[in-house]
Parts: structure tokens; sequence; C-alpha cells
């Protein structure tokens, strides 16, 4: 079975335009209406299609009798568990339920004028990254594509009922690792970024992965056109496989390998990504190694100070620390951003929020 067929209670979320297509030409529907049904589920955000009088007699029709409970169709949209803004009121985070009772974060965040959503793309994660809480919490499963759009979906419509501008970017940066589950990934991508619909430009959409090499070159070779960062955090085997247990799997020599590979056939920059943690990652002849790392790449590093988790006895480092890192990056003509930790008071850090729900429920998943 693929992600787009038509199963019973599939949610039409999870369809792209062909898939929905196809639904419909399968019903005996002409393929020309599904323009409107699109519109209504992406542009309009539609939830009560099968009331709509608006549509033609047999697309009105084919909505009631084939979409809602107990039939083959839904439109699946998670439950909201928690809406926490926070106390600089720039990052507003969004704990949702899923239909299994799973649940997942998702981070609308507002600097400099753009709104940007961070989307989780699986429960837990497999890759066990020493200092993150979605890693130590451990892989559940992964998301469905409705499931990925429906958080863009969720922060769209908050925006909406705030009086807000839309979203203008997207980075997968929340709870699981999108390159683990990349048919999902892609497929939610395609449907949001379709200009049909939620039309976020592919640019505008960043994919983050802790380093799946033949993921990267799997997006290379299918020329798709998002914005690729991959987590680094150490510049040597030892080093980060220390804080990146997946780094044992795709070691750093062919995680640079295909990096390499990817910037040879897109020509795009890549980013980088690396959590400074204190005394561990963050000294100068670290950063320099970081450098020779990335020579001949176009290379963008994001320095991202550690959110301290409940799993993880490390701490930040100090933005003088930080500051003299990015200096050796600079001297070797690298970019970089060092990230400011905000909204920590609503427990930033991907995974955070649904770990300290959990621990408050008494280890069940929040409900
Ligand atoms: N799985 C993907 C995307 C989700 S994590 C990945 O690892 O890239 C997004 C980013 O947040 C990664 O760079 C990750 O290393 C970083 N991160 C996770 N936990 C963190 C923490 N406690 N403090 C700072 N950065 C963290
Ligand atoms: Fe997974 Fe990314 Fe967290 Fe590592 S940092 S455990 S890959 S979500």
């Amino acid at each position: 079975m693929t992600c787009c067929e038509p199963v019973a209670g599939q949610s039409l979320l999870d369809l792209t335009f062909a898939g929905l297509e196809r639904a419909l030409v399968s019903a005996g529907l002409p393929a020309v209406h599904t323009r409107a049904l699109w519109r209504a589920l992406h542009h309009e955000l539609a939830a009560e299609l099968p009331a709509r009088t608006d549509f033609v007699p047999p697309l009105q029709r084919w909505l009631r009798e084939q979409v809602g409970e107990g039939k083959p169709f839904t439109v699946a949209m998670p439950t909201q568990v928690a809406d926490i803004a926070s106390g600089d009121g720039l990052t507003r985070k969004f704990l949702l339920r899923l239909a299994d009772g799973q649940t997942v974060e998702t981070v609308l965040m507002a600097y400099d004028g753009r709104h940007t959503a961070c989307l989780s793309t699986q429960a837990g994660c497999a890759m066990g990254c020493v200092f993150c809480a979605t890693g130590q919490m451990g892989f559940v499963r992964h998301l469905t594509p409705g499931e990925i759009v429906a958080q863009v979906r969720h922060v769209q419509l908050a925006q909406r009922t705030a009086g807000k501008p839309g979203l203008r970017n997207l980075v997968l940066m929340g709870m699981g690792e999108p390159l683990h589950n990349y048919d999902s990934v892609m497929a939610a991508l395609e449907i949001i970024s379709d200009r049909r619909g939620l039309n976020l430009g592919p640019t505008k959409i960043t994919i983050s992965t802790v380093g799946v090499a033949p993921g990267i070159l799997r997006m290379a070779e299918e020329r798709r056109p998002y914005q690729l960062a991959v987590s680094l955090h150490g510049a040597t085997e030892e080093e980060r496989s220390a804080l990146v247990p997946a780094s044992r799997r795709w070691s750093l020599a062919e995680l640079m390998a295909a990096c390499r590979t990817y910037f040879a056939q897109t020509g795009r920059r890549i980013f980088f990504e690396w959590t400074l943690i204190a005394g561990v990652n963050d000294s100068t002849a670290q950063a320099g190694r970081l450098a020779l790392l990335l020579a001949g790449l176009d290379a963008h590093v994001n320095l991202i100070p550690l959110n301290p988790t409940g799993g993880f006895a490390g701490g930040p480092t100090q933005q003088a620390a930080a500051k003299a890192f990015q200096a050796v990056l600079k001297d070797a003509g690298f970019p970089s951003t060092i990230r400011q930790r905000r909204g920590i008071d609503v427990a930033a850090g991907c995974g955070q929020l649904r770990a300290e729900k959990t621990r408050a429920s008494g280890g069940k998943p929040a409900a």
C-alpha cells in the first residue's frame, strides 16, 4: 500500500492533488472538480465539507456519501492539547493529539515580522541524539502526510483567528527525523507547497536531517526543491557519534560525501546546525575542524546554544565562547548565525513540551 491509495477512513489531507483527482475519477466524477475541492481543503481550510452547498451536485453527493465518520474518507484534524505562548509573545507552541492518542508539537515563531512554523514528522525519534528530548523518548511511529499537513492548517487557522498574517516559512525541525519518514514527508511538502492551496514556496521550506546520507542523495536525485539543513554537532567521527548515535550508521565521512554530491548536483547552499554544549563541542579548535570539514561547500552554520533537557547533564555555551567559535568560522569564510534560545519558558526545545506533559500525567502520553 502506498501513502495515497484511498483506504477506509483515509484522511483527504493525505492526498496530493493527483491523488485527490484519482479518488474523484475512480468514483466516476470528472477530474475538473478536483480544483474546487482542493481549494476548499487547502486554501479556505474548510472543515465541514459534506455540509457545503456551493459545489456542483455530483461533488456534493460524493462528499456526503464518502466523507465523514465510518465512511471511506475523513478530514482528520488533530485536537489541541495545549497552546502556550512565550513571555515575549514571539513563540507559540501547540501540543496536538492525533487520532490514535499520540501527541506531537508544532511551534509558531514570529521573528522579524516573518511567521515560521516548526513541524514534527514523527512521534518520537529513533535516532537517539543524547541531548534531545525527542531522542530521549524513543521512536513511536511515523506521521502520515495528512498529519504533517494538518499541523500547517492548525497554525494557519490560529493565525487567521488572531488576525495575524499567514505563514511565510516552514522548518521541519520539530519532533522526528524527516528523512527517516521520506515518502510521507515528500508527499506532505508537495501538498503544502501546491500553489492552488497552502502555497508555501518550496524555497521557504527547510528540511533538517540528523544526516541520513541516502535520503540526502535521494533528495538531490529527485530534484526536491527544498532547503537542506544538516545537524552536525561534531567534526570528528568520535566526537560526533558520542552525541549523535546515528553517526555510527551513516559515518561523518559518508555524510559529508553525500553533502558534496548534493551540492554538486543542485548548486544549493547547505545549512549546518551545531548545538553548542559548554565544554563539549564549543572550543575554537573544534570550530577550526568544522571549517576544514566544510571546505569547498556553500555552507551556512546555525549555532544553537543547548536547551537543557531532563535526560542530559550538559549546559549551553555562553555568548562569549559562541562568538569566539563564530569568529573562527568567519575567518575561514563561512557565515553563521547564533540562534537565540527564545521561548525557553515554553519548553522550546524539540520534544520538551510533550516530555513535560507526559511526566505531568504520570508517564502516559499527554491526554
Ligand atoms: N531530526 C532532525 C530535525 C529535528 S531536530 C535533526 O536532528 O536535524 C532540529 C534541530 O534541533 C537539530 O539540529 C537538533 O540537533 C536540535 N536540537 C535538538 N534538541 C536540542 C536541544 N536540547 N538544544 C538545542 N538544539 C537541539
Ligand atoms: Fe531525532 Fe533530531 Fe532529536 Fe536527533 S535531534 S533525536 S534526529 S529529533
